[in-house]
């Protein structure tokens, strides 16, 4: 099946990848949306052609509005934009590829909506997985991740006939650029430093977060939610080399795994294309000139952030989507240079701390939650 896309976050690392996929793939687009970059959103539409683009920004959406004003593309703004763009009825497919928890509601959109989902936004998973899970059976969306550990997860998972069957997952994690840092060294980390990620080029915050090994306690927590496992059928492992992408280990103890190069366009071409497979831009992967495949356990003193995102899982309600939202702002400040890199950890786990979790939360909980995890950590 030939599929129609809307992608939200189009001019990002995964939302241009995404229009590289749709290119060789030949599949058209109907809508393309950004947050400020009113440039490169116009240079995407002139060359895709969608029905719809739009600007989150309204100072954004009002210059590409100018810019595209010689073409039939109908340009719209703000978060109301972003919703219709998520429920377009041209597009039976919604790459949700926006960084954060603003791509929350636009995912329920497209849930609602009935759509296919190429989900990339973790953090939607995180702070609402079970309200998203739940909406998506009601409605019959189907959620496919791009995510690339749970695009392993998915694919080891496609013989498997009872979830039952399976004794755990197992997610691998590249350790960042920091791996096997001490504490102390960690301590004078810049934001430079925290963006060079070794084997993957990603937005800022993915990295910051792969940097502090957050970025894998939410995919734990988008592992639970996507795979409906409780947090003690999951684990992870350090593997230094991004070539396998993560395992499922069976009853018997038979072990898949998925491999391959370490690019994005292959899971998020998986999510496109699923159930059938099609060639495509991605690379093969050599197994001669591969590297030694290495594995270790993750250092949780020096990295605690993997820690804490265990702990919010174990907790459940609302305690995912304050972790995910002090990490967010934590993460904010970082980059602005208003905090240490291990003032992260320390910020998430203070919000944590001092947030009580409500279990079985509705939307208006969860924002809440969000809401109250940032200003307390920007407050402090
Ligand atoms: P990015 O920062 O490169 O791109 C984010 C996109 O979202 C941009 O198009 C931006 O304009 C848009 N955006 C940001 N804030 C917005 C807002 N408030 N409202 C509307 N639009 C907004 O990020 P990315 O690296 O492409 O990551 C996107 C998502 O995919 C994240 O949730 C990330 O965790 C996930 N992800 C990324 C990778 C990767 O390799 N980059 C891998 C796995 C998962
Ligand atoms: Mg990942």
């Amino acid at each position: 099946m030939r599929r129609t896309l809307s992608i939200l976050g189009s001019t990002g690392s995964i939302g241009r990848q995404t229009l590289e996929v749709a290119q060789a793939l030949d599949l058209p687009v109907a809508a393309l949306t950004a947050h400020q970059n009113a440039a490169l959103l116009e240079e995407q539409a002139r060359r895709f052609r969608p029905e719809l683009a739009v600007c989150a920004g309204p100072a954004a959406a009002a210059d590409l509005k100018v810019r595209l004003a010689d073409t039939p593309v109908r340009v719209a703004a703000g978060p109301e934009g972003l919703l219709e763009a998520a429920a377009l009825p041209a597009a039976d497919t919604v790459v949700t590829a926006v960084v954060g928890i603003a791509g929350l509601e636009p995912t329920l959109a497209a849930v609602r909506a009935g759509k296919r989902i190429a989900l990339a936004n973790k953090e939607t998973l995180v702070c609402a997985g079970e309200l998203v899970m739940d909406q998506a059976e009601e409605y019959g969306a189907e959620i496919l991740p791009v995510d690339s550990e749970h695009s392993a997860l998915f694919q080891c998972l496609q013989g498997c006939r009872d979830r039952g069957e399976v004794r755990r997952l197992i997610l691998t994690a590249s350790g960042g650029p920091f791996f096997g840092w001490s504490r102390e060294a960690l301590a004078e980390v810049t934001p430079a430093q925290a963006l060079k990620h070794p084997n993957w080029s990603m937005g800022a915050k993915i990295s910051v977060d792969s940097a502090t090994l957050m970025n894998k306690g939410l995919e734990y927590i988008e592992a639970m939610r996507l795979y409906h496992m409780p947090p003690e059928k999951i684990s992870v492992v350090i593997h230094r080399e991004s070539i396998i992408h993560s395992l499922v280990e069976y009853c018997d103890y038979a072990v898949l795994a998925q491999l391959g190069a370490a690019d994005m366009r292959l899971p998020i071409q998986y999510a496109l294309t699923w159930p059938e497979r099609t060639p495509g831009p991605v690379r093969p992967l050599n197994l001669l000139e591969c590297p030694s495949l290495t594995f270790q356990a993750p250092d949780l003193d020096a990295f605690p952030c993997l820690g804490l995102a265990l702990e919010a899982a174990r907790t459940g309600g609302t305690a995912t989507a304050v972790l995910n939202g002090a990490n967010e702002a934590a993460v904010g400040l970082f980059l602005a240079g208003k905090l240490s890199f291990p003032g992260i950890a320390q910020r998430v786990a203070l919000a944590l701390e001092r947030l009580p979790a409500v279990q079985k939360p509705g939307l208006t909980e969860v924002l809440g939650a969000d809401q109250a995890a940032r200003a307390l950590v920007t407050d402090l």
